[in-house]
């Protein structure tokens, strides 16, 4: 009897928690052939290299704590990681100088406002600015260890190759063309100065800030980044500790209430999961112990954060019920 019974069972797939593959493969599916058609939204234009990226590069890759990756569409073309790296130059900041020195050199409440807002700085006269918007972030570029800019470039750069598992590169065009165009960061950088809340030259500290958003990254260096963060610090891919489970879980709860500028308590309040976009297209999201999934296509919405990425991962969500907020009772 038992001996039949264990025959006609069908071999256990691979599962994370309750996540077998075929629901996974299913869902990123399902995912992408209900989105990749999708029209809506429009390249950032402020950077002027951004507009020329192709609108129609659209690629879903999630990957589980166990080292599992399960890709759709386009997961090759590479778009500029833009704001995504402030989580990871956050990340390092947090694990070089701790999370009461992140809390009070920079602030971690979300400000509310778009994510370059020169009010918000002003209205908190350069306290409670937030990592993962434009004056928290270049603070925190300036804050990054290292004695030179070289130095400091270097550290950051370091942390996103860990993070993606691989050696990444900057896309210089769009370097270039951010660099000689952003007076407006340059303006945060020096108003943070003139509130002692910038720690390190403002022109240099911008400058490292506009080539860390200048990184290429494709879809699948966005999730294994995701998923490093989902696995407490440690790349599920090369299997090496990146930062401590500690890092991790103060920089989440940032990214769960500001990850998405304005529009964060929209994401969270349909997601529940951690997350963060860039102008670039790409958006990434964090199910703590389960999976990194991530996101990329160019077209944004007007917050600056990708429509189909945010549809697409939504999607994939609602469908694997990772809401970590959904609790079945007991
Ligand atoms: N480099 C961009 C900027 O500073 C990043 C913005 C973003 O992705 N939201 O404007």
């Amino acid at each position: 009897m038992v001996r039949a019974q264990a025959k006609t069972q069908a071999p256990k797939a691979a599962t994370t928690g309750s996540l077998s593959d075929a629901d996974i493969e299913a869902a990123l599916t399902e995912a992408y052939n209900k989105f990749k058609d999708l029209k809506e939204g429009k390249n950032a234009d402020y950077i002027k290299e951004l507009a020329n990226v192709d609108p129609n590069i659209f690629g879903i890759v999630l990957i589980t704590t166990d080292g599992r990756v399960f890709t759709k569409g386009d997961i090759t073309s590479m778009v500029s990681i833009q704001s995504v790296s402030k989580v990871f130059t956050m990340a390092k900041v947090l694990e070089e100088q701790g999370h009461q020195a992140v809390m009070d050199k920079i602030g971690v409440d979300a400000t509310g406002m778009r994510f370059n807002s020169i009010v918000a700085v002003e209205l908190q006269r350069g306290k409670e600015i937030n990592p993962l918007v434009n004056p928290g972030a270049i603070a925190a570029s300036s804050l990054i260890g290292g004695a030179d800019s070289a130095a400091k470039w270097k550290n950051i750069m370091d942390i996103h190759n860990q993070f993606a598992g691989r050696q990444l590169s900057v896309n210089w065009p769009v370097y270039v063309s951010e660099a000689g165009d952003n007076l407006r960061n340059q303006a945060i950088a020096h108003l943070l100065k003139a509130y002692n809340r910038m720690y390190f030259d403002p022109v240099q500290a911008t400058d490292i800030y506009t080539k860390q958003c200048a990184i290429n990254v494709n879809a699948k260096d966005l999730a294994t980044m995701a998923a490093t963060l989902a696995n407490g610090g440690v790349n599920p891919v090369t299997k090496k500790k990146v930062v401590s489970p500690e890092t991790v879980m103060y920089t989440l709860p940032v990214m769960a209430t500001a990850g998405l500028y304005d529009d964060s308590g929209i994401w969270l309040y349909n997601s529940g999961l951690p997350a963060k976009s860039g102008v670039g297209g790409g958006l990434l999201a964090v199910c703590p112990g389960k999976f990194g999934i991530a996101a990329v296509s160019p077209p944004l919405d007007a917050a600056g954060n990708s429509v189909k990425s945010q549809k697409a991962i939504n999607y994939v969500v609602e469908k694997l019920k990772a809401d970590p907020y959904l609790v079945q009772p007991k």
